[in-house]
C-alpha cells in the first residue's frame, strides 16, 4: 500500500463494475486512456524525460527527418498530387512532424502541396503540437474518419500500441473473456468471465492448439482502423506508415503493460495515471489489411528500416557540424534507434498502400 487515496478513475470504475459486473479488458483500457474526465491521454503530459516514457522522435531528430524525406518520396511515387493530406495519428509532442517538415523543406513543391491533419485526443498534447508546428496551418481531429478524403500519407508512430486490447484465456474447452472485476476486499482484480463472443474472423486469428491458461490478445480498434484506412485507399491514393513495438509472427500471450515515470507499473493500481499499452500484432494487422484490399509491405525491424533510409549519412552530416557534447548525444540517440538490443529489433515498420502504388522506400 502506498497510502495514496485511490485515483478518481479508480472510484468510478469500482462503481461501474459494482453496478454492471466485470468489465472486459478493452473497456477497462479504453477508460484508463480515454475517459473524458480522467483518462491518461486526456489529462497527462506523458512524453519526455519528466514524463512517463520516451519515443523514437524524442530520442533523435534523425527519426522524424528520415520520415519526412520518406514522405516526399512517397508523394513523388504518387505522381506529385497538387494537394496531399499528411495525417499523423497520435502525434505526441509534434516532434516527428516538426523534424519531418524541416527535412522536407528541401522540396518546396511538396511543402506547397501538404495539408496537415493531426488526430489527437489529448488537449495538452494538441497544444504542444501546435507550438511545435509554429505558424504552419493544421487541423486537429478526434479520429481518422473525421479527416476529409484526399490523397493521403498517414504516419502512426506508437499509436496502435495505445489502442485497447481484449484478452481471452483458454480454459481447456473454450476461450473465456478476461475481465477486470472486484475481489472480496472491493479491490480491482482480473477475473474470467463466461465464454467470449468471438467473430469467425477473430477465431481464425487465435492459436489453433492452445494449452489451458494460455492468453491471446485481440485488438478490435486496430481492425477498425485498418478498415478505415482501406476505405480511404479505395477513394484516393494513399500510403500509411505504421511504426510500433510488437511481434510479427507467433503468439505473444499477455503483453498488456503500464508504464509510469519510465518504469513498469501495476496495470490495476492507479487507473488513468499510467500509460497503458500492449504489443502490436503485425501479422494480424497485415492479414486484416490484405483482406481489405490494401497492399502490405514489411514489417521491417526499425533498425533496418532507418539504416536503409539513410540514417548513417544523415548522422555523418549532423556530426560534421556538431560540438563535442552534441556529437555524443547524436551518436547515442542514433544507436538507440537502430541497436537490436534497444529499439532496433522490437520496433517494426510496415507500410500499407492503395493498389497500384509501387513499394514505398525502403521496402522495394
Ligand atoms: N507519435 C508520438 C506519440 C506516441 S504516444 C511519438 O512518437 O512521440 C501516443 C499518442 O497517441 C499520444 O499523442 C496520445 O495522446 C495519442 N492517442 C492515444 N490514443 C488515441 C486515440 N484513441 N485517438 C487519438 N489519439 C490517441
Amino acid at each position: 500500500m502506498t497510502g495514496q487515496p485511490p485515483s478518481p478513475l479508480m472510484r468510478e470504475l469500482i462503481r461501474r463494475i459494482g453496478a454492471s459486473g466485470p468489465m472486459p479488458l478493452d473497456e477497462f483500457m479504453r477508460a484508463c486512456l480515454g475517459d473524458e474526465s480522467h483518462g491518461y491521454y486526456r489529462t497527462a503530459r506523458p512524453l519526455g524525460a519528466d514524463g512517463d516514457f520516451i519515443t523514437a522522435p524524442e530520442v533523435s531528430q534523425i527519426f522524424g527527418e528520415l520520415v519526412g524525406l520518406w514522405a516526399v518520396e512517397v508523394w513523388r511515387a504518387m505522381g506529385e498530387p497538387a494537394q496531399i493530406a499528411l495525417i499523423e495519428l497520435g502525434p505526441g509532442r509534434g516532434t516527428l512532424l516538426a523534424d519531418a517538415l524541416r527535412a522536407a523543406r528541401l522540396v518546396p513543391a511538396f511543402m506547397t502541396a501538404v495539408r496537415l491533419h493531426l488526430v489527437e485526443l489529448s488537449p495538452a498534447l494538441r497544444a504542444d503540437q501546435a507550438a511545435a508546428l509554429g505558424d504552419r496551418p493544421a487541423s486537429w481531429h478526434e479520429r481518422l474518419s473525421d479527416v476529409p478524403g484526399a490523397p493521403a500519407i498517414i504516419i502512426a508512430n506508437e499509436f496502435i500500441d495505445a489502442l485497447p486490447v481484449r484478452q481471452v484465456i483458454w480454459d481447456g474447452a473454450v476461450w473465456r473473456e478476461r475481465c477486470v472485476g472486484l475481489g472480496a476486499d472491493q479491490a480491482l482484480g482480473f477475473v474470467c468471465a463466461d465464454e467470449a463472443e468471438l467473430s469467425i474472423w477473430e477465431q481464425a486469428g487465435l492459436p489453433p492448439e492452445p494449452a489451458p491458461g494460455d492468453i491471446a490478445e485481440l485488438r478490435p480498434q486496430a481492425d477498425a482502423l485498418v478498415a478505415e484506412i482501406a476505405r480511404r485507399a479505395r477513394a484516393d491514393v494513399l500510403c500509411a506508415l505504421i511504426i510500433d513495438y510488437g511481434y510479427s509472427h507467433g503468439e505473444a500471450g499477455d503483453t498488456l503493460q503500464a508504464v509510469s515515470h519510465h518504469g513498469f507499473a501495476d496495470v490495476l493500481a492507479r487507473p488513468g495515471e499510467a500509460d497503458m499499452t500492449a504489443h502490436v500484432d503485425f501479422a494480424t494487422l497485415a492479414r486484416a489489411a490484405s483482406a481489405q484490399g490494401l497492399q502490405v509491405f514489411g514489417p521491417l525491424p526499425q533498425g533496418r528500416f532507418l539504416l536503409k533510409l539513410g540514417l548513417e549519412a544523415r548522422l555523418a552530416q549532423l556530426l560534421a557540424a556538431a560540438t563535442d557534447a552534441q556529437r555524443e548525444a547524436l551518436m547515442s540517440g542514433a544507436r538507440r534507434l537502430v541497436d537490436p538490443a534497444q529499439m532496433g529489433e522490437l520496433f517494426k515498420a510496415m507500410a500499407l498502400t492503395s493498389s497500384g502504388l509501387p513499394p514505398p522506400p525502403p521496402f522495394a
